[in-house]
């Protein structure tokens, strides 16, 4: 059976979770005979990750901007070949990802237009849709198959070491393909997705964008927003934000620890559905500010009993785990 005849039967197993490059599989029909990936942070590396564990490329090759990604990215043995030029990278590759902040889709794909073979797919991984799209397909030649995508899976870490092979392992990956895609070139996509132990839903780019404003974007915001407030409160000092942080603040800096110029590029490129989600949130904000205000401890109580539902259901659908704290110790 071919690596990608098994995709759809089983499910890969977890590995221990190690910074170098995941075991290679026993040498089978690879599911693409080259994959390259153009950028090599906490993504691109956990794509090569589980691509060796699961034999789902014959040979990698890695871009990354600086020498100094590209040496560490090496020394992990994250592909096979490394390249500062995109261009030279995406060279007969039969699947193609940009792993850059979504910002820098546009130009990457420009570069690496004359190089890429007729027939390949080109992917992204980028969290936002519409611009990437926008960006994007002005550069994709005739007889390139494009298809957008967003893995649901992330960590507050960036760069090469960041990767780990499980990452992508119960997650579901968001394909919004446009209109007139090809079925064939959708279906290995997806398949290749599936062997990486992610699940596929394909949706609206639009919709997308909304769904991963109020579960992604406006999170990460608030995130940010609470530490700079803490910050800044003069009449706390710094060294008593951290060490009571065990109180919830903590939580939040998880999130607000993400990579900067990443988040940077999501809230410029996902401007009116954050902006639409924030004036809803503000609405609702002010609401509990009232309830607070007025002794509304009704109120309270049916807002944070649904919260609590909502987390419940989280859970449920197997996406964290039921243990207390997170399971931290
Ligand atoms: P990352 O760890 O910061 O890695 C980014 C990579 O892109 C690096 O290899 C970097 O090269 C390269 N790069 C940065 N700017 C570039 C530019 N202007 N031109 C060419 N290459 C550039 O980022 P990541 O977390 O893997 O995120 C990559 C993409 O995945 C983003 O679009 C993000 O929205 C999306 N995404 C992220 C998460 C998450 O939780 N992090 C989850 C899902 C999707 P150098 O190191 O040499 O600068």
């Amino acid at each position: 059976m071919t690596n990608e005849a098994k995709a759809s039967a089983s499910r890969p197993q977890a590995n221990e979770r190690s910074g170098q490059a995941a075991a290679a599989k026993p040498k089978e029909k690879p599911f693409f005979e080259k994959v390259a990936l153009i950028g090599l942070g906490l993504i691109g590396s956990s794509l090569s990750h589980v691509m060796r564990r699961e034999g789902l490329a014959g040979t990698i090759s890695g871009a990354a901007r600086s020498e100094k990604t590209l040496r560490r990215a090496a020394e992990l043995g994250l592909a096979d070949s490394f390249h500062q030029d995109p261009a030279e990278a995406v060279r007969d590759a039969d699947l193609v990802f940009l792993n850059v902040p979504v910002g820098a889709m546009g130009p990457v794909a420009e570069r690496i237009r004359p190089a890429l073979k007729k027939g390949a797919i080109l992917t992204d991984v980028g969290s936002v849709k519409q611009s990437v799209i926008r960006d994007v397909s002005p550069h994709v030649p005739e007889g390139v198959h494009f298809i957008p995508g967003h893995p649901i899976a992330g960590t507050e870490q960036s760069g090469p070491d960041a990767g780990f092979p499980e990452l992508f392992e119960n997650r579901w990956c968001l394909l919004t393909p446009l209109p007139g895609t090809d079925e064939k070139a959708l279906d290995r996509l997806t398949r290749f997705w599936q062997a990486c132990g992610s699940h596929v839903e394909t949706m609206d780019p639009a919709h997308h964008d909304l769904v991963l404003g109020i579960t992604s974007h406006l999170p990460h915001l608030i995130a940010y927003n609470i530490v700079a407030t803490a910050a800044d409160l003069e009449e706390v000092t710094e060294s008593e934000v951290i060490k009571y942080s065990a109180g919830g603040f903590r939580d939040f800096t998880r999130l607000a620890a993400s990579d900067p110029v990443m988040w940077r590029d999501v809230f410029l490129n996902n401007r009116e559905a954050v902006l639409e989600l924030l004036g809803r949130f503000m609405e609702d904000l002010h609401a509990l500010q009232r309830a607070i205000r007025w002794g509304e401890g009704d109120k309270l109580y049916e807002v944070f009993s649904r919260s609590r539902r909502i987390r419940r259901e989280i859970i449920e659908a197997g996406q964290d785990t039921p243990a207390p704290n997170f399971g931290r110790r």
